[in-house]
């Protein structure tokens, strides 16, 4: 409703002029865009809709409570994949590392089972997906090709036969870490044990590359991802990170490591958290986190130390981050990695607040209509949009087929390689 539309003669009158605006106001560039992705599947690489939903304030985990056909209050609903089309989604689902209340397996099944669920709920939108075969079906078919990815090495528990069974549910990538650190991989954000993988890391990478599951090294250190490009027989993904060069943040890609991968393959899917991709932010992000370490041991009350926290961030108005940064962060990895080795990455349902400009899934076209402005080609485009993680899966696929040839399972244990004293029964 327009704000001044009281009379039945004025909102038509009103709503003429908007449409007229519209058309005048007509986006070549944004045409341009919305015929690209049209013509090839978008391939989002990370979305944490699952553990939206695990959280959902309304009803915990109930997919049918969270309904995707009207507007939900998170980043992603049908009306707005279709709006930002979306050809295929890397459903994440996530584990955080710092649970110590269970096994992290029970955590990684309760999410395989809310991610399943999304997926069967609306046939008519999501198909089930496991490849690069799926993908280009179900794009001609209209419907998103929905592949599940897993946030964190920690699930695997130190067990190749528990990474094997994951594949079999239908993970297509691993995540090796999230924020702490294993038993076999550093992660960005915490201490560096290893200098990267030990041995029993290295054959998880192996045993990925065996079964066919991309290697994701978001989250990881710089030592682990230069240990992953040591070993790995397939191209490497990173499912939503961004460059470091642009943005001083533990959690994006140095370029040194960008400069790997046109020999590996792998693509660098550019993510829009906020912090990865504007300075300012990174540094608001950090103001914050030490004010809350500096006001902890004072403040031993929880409502208090909240209290306190907020009054900070009342005095202390966040910058904001924009599209137009994320552009920038999309134009670096390919000057530095290539065209080849770029997609998109976006986080949508896994960050509380978002580029100006890329609210949330409907926004896709919005980013690439900027690409275009900057000269961008539309073969590139489509590169970006999907083909290069379409090249990755098919590569990864192919290497699948070859190791399988090769060699059985492995049934090496984090004790024969590493020596480690971690116990399993
Ligand atoms: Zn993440």
């Amino acid at each position: 409703m327009h704000p001044v539309c009281r009379s039945g003669l004025l909102c038509f009158a009103l709503a003429l002029t908007t449409t007229a605006a519209a058309d005048a106001q007509a986006d070549p560039a944004l045409d341009r865009a919305r015929k690209i992705l049209r013509s090839v599947p978008l391939i989002d690489g990370h979305n944490d809709l699952p553990w939206e939903i695990r959280n959902s304030k309304a009803a915990p985990r109930d997919v049918a409570a969270y309904d995707l056909r009207s507007k939900t209050p998170g980043h992603t609903d049908l009306e707005r994949l279709k709006a930002g089309q979306v050809g295929a989604q890397f459903w994440s689902i996530y584990v955080p590392g710092e649970i110590k209340d269970s096994g992290f397996a029970r955590v990684q099944l309760e999410e395989f089972d809310i991610a399943r669920r999304i997926i069967e709920r609306y046939p008519e939108r999501f198909a089930p997906a496991n490849g690069a075969a799926d993908i280009e079906r179900e794009f001609k078919r209209g419907r998103i090709a929905s592949l599940l990815g897993m946030e964190g090495g920690h699930v695997i528990e130190n067990s190749l036969g528990a990474l094997r069974a994951y594949y079999d549910l239908g993970a297509r990538y691993m995540t090796l870490t999230h924020n702490v650190t294993l038993d076999w991989a550093d992660a960005a954000a915490d201490s560096a044990r290893h200098g990267g993988l030990t041995e029993f890391g290295r054959e998880v990478v192996r045993e990925m590359n065996r079964l066919g599951m991309l290697v994701d090294i978001s989250h990881v250190s710089p030592g682990t991802m230069s240990d992953v490009l040591d070993v790995t027989a397939a191209p490497v993904i990173f499912s939503h990170s961004s460059a470091r060069a642009l943005t001083d943040h533990v959690r994006n890609v140095p370029d040194s490591i960008l400069q790997r991968l046109p020999k590996n393959g792998g693509v660098v899917m550019v993510t829009f958290v906020p912090a990865f991709v504007s300075q300012e932010v990174a540094d608001y992000e950090k103001a914050e986190t030490d004010e809350i370490e500096r006001l902890r041991p004072q403040v031993p009350d929880t409502a208090e130390l909240r209290r306190q926290v907020e009054a900070w961030e009342a005095a202390h108005p966040r910058p904001e981050a924009t599209l137009k940064q994320v552009a920038d962060h999309i134009d670096h990895v390919r000057k530095m990695a290539g065209a080849d080795h770029v997609g998109i990455g976006s986080d949508f349902d896994g960050i509380s607040y978002t580029p100006v400009g890329l609210e949330d899934v409907s926004t896709f076209p919005m980013l690439f209509a900027e690409l275009v402005k900057r000269g961008w080609s539309d073969d590139d485009l489509r590169k970006l949009a999907g083909r290069n993680m379409l090249r990755v899966i098919k590569s990864a696929e192919a290497t699948a087929g070859r190791l399988q040839r090769e060699r059985q399972p492995s049934t090496r244990t984090i004790q024969e390689l590493d020596g480690s004293t971690v116990s399993v029964p």
